[in-house]
């Protein structure tokens, strides 16, 4: 059904309309005007944490103003300006990244690889969950002392990597894996939950009474904790009693921008040497829908001389499966949740440096699994600094019109993914 139409004077291609084309509800406008506000709504999520920990941007707040405003009805009929917003999303998402990053470094440290257990130990604990990171960390203060055991869940994995996080020894491990499979995992968990943000499943009534929110979250008949103040849901956790020692498997995180430019000698060295052949972006937003195991069977299945990057929830694909070294360097690189991607930029920015080249001419490609309004944010980032021929998956974003994928095909040579093995072999020929 379309839109309604104060030019028209009623709905938008429908039955007498006219105009269709020029009165700016045209499938094509919609389409930009649905992405930048998808985009908005990401960088908003990044531009939150940033303002909890004492950063803003005011650029970023003028550019948010601007482009809600430029959604109005029949505000702009100028497609080519609609792409430059798009485009503009993109460059203030970088710096949205850019700004948390900075916040997370000078409130928890700069993350260093941690090698991190899945599953449960013996004694009470709270699972959390979401991607803010200061929740986290006042849980951990107030249970500090009092025989609970913190898990992380989806997107908190990244805070073991953190000196200011994991200096708490009761930050005992991983547990669960995205967000999809929270009613499954956080059932059979037993403990309390802590719900900081987004990506929440609406729980099932066995463990509703042991789910807490705080912060930006809520759940209708689920306990909101408000201030920071999580005595609730550390009473809670004493109560559920004692979980039973489960450890299930090991992962890694950590390996922040600044950590892996730290090896930078190494890495150049075993580029030059022919060990590594190639860097894959492999990450972003996971999700439900059948055809996302093709990023599982991709990372198994990339060549050994291949480095992977990651971050987000879609890395609960393969993070677990142990990926080996070449030369020492780890196979497998987590830079952290989906803001971090700010990080991989780094990474990319910093090979081309060092080879004298492009980012587009690095032997590195970018395969990105999208669900939510953050990765339309991170991929109108990738767009604005230029970085062509990502592959998008498992389908291409249905607010996409025909004419707008053009354009992004054309000027970006953004791909669906494919088969496995067809993407594999493109990839290792650099296509
Ligand atoms: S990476 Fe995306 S889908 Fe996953 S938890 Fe974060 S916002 Fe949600």
């Amino acid at each position: 059904m379309g839109m309604f139409c104060y030019q028209c004077e009623q709905t938008a291609g429908g039955t007498g309309c006219t105009k269709v084309g020029v009165c700016g509800k045209n499938e094509d406008i919609q389409s930009l005007q649905d992405t930048l506000m998808f985009a908005l709504k990401g960088i908003g999520a990044y531009a939150y944490h940033a303002r909890e920990l004492g950063a803003r941007d005011e650029q970023v707040d003028a550019f948010m103003h601007e482009a809600m405003f430029s959604t109005l009805t029949n505000v702009d009929f100028d497609l080519n300006r609609y792409i430059g917003l798009c485009l503009k999303a993109g460059e203030m998402n970088l710096r949205t990244m850019e700004m948390l990053n900075n916040a997370h470094v000078a409130r928890f440290g700069a993350p260093t690889p941690a090698d991190v257990t899945v599953g449960t130990k013996a004694g009470p604990g709270i699972v959390v969950t979401g991607h803010d990171l200061l929740d986290l960390l006042e849980l951990l203060k107030q249970t500090e002392g009092k025989g609970i055991n913190v898990y992380t869940h989806g997107e908190m994995l990244p805070a073991h990597g953190y000196p200011e996080l994991r200096k708490y020894k009761h930050l005992v491990g991983n547990y669960g894996t995205a967000w999809q499979n929270q009613k499954k995992e956080f059932e059979e968990f037993g403990g309390a939950i802590l719900v900081t943000t987004n990506c929440v499943m609406i729980p099932k009534d066995s463990y509703k009474h042991r789910m807490f929110t705080c912060g930006i979250a809520g759940v209708e008949g689920v306990t909101h904790l408000k201030n920071r103040d999580f005595a609730e849901v550390i009473k809670k956790a004493l109560e559920c009693g004692p979980l039973k020692e489960n450890i299930t498997a090991k992962t890694s995180t950590g390996f922040h921008y600044s950590a892996v430019l730290g090896m930078a000698d190494k890495v150049i060295a075993a580029v030059k040497a022919g060990k590594i052949k190639r860097f894959v972006f492999i990450g972003g937003c996971d999700g439900a829908k059948p055809g996302r195991n093709y990023y599982t069977e991709l990372a198994e299945k990339m060549p050994k001389d291949v480095v992977i990057l990651t971050a987000a929830c879609g890395k609960y694909r393969f993070n677990y499966q142990d990926f080996g070294t070449i030369d020492g360097i780890p196979r497998l690189l987590d830079v952290g949740q989906c803001n971090d991607c700010y990080g991989a930029i780094q990474i990319a920015i910093a090979l081309a440096g060092a080879f004298n080249c492009g980012v587009n001419d690095l032997p590195l490609s970018l395969v990105v699994s999208w669900y939510e309004q953050k990765a339309v944010a991170i991929l109108l980032t990738l767009l604005h600094l230029g970085i062509k021929g990502i592959r998008l998956g498992p389908t291409l974003p249905a607010f996409l019109s025909p004419n707008v994928t053009k354009v992004l095909v054309d000027a970006y040579d953004i791909k669906p993914i494919s088969t496995v093995e067809a993407d594999i072999a493109a990839i290792m020929q650099g296509k």
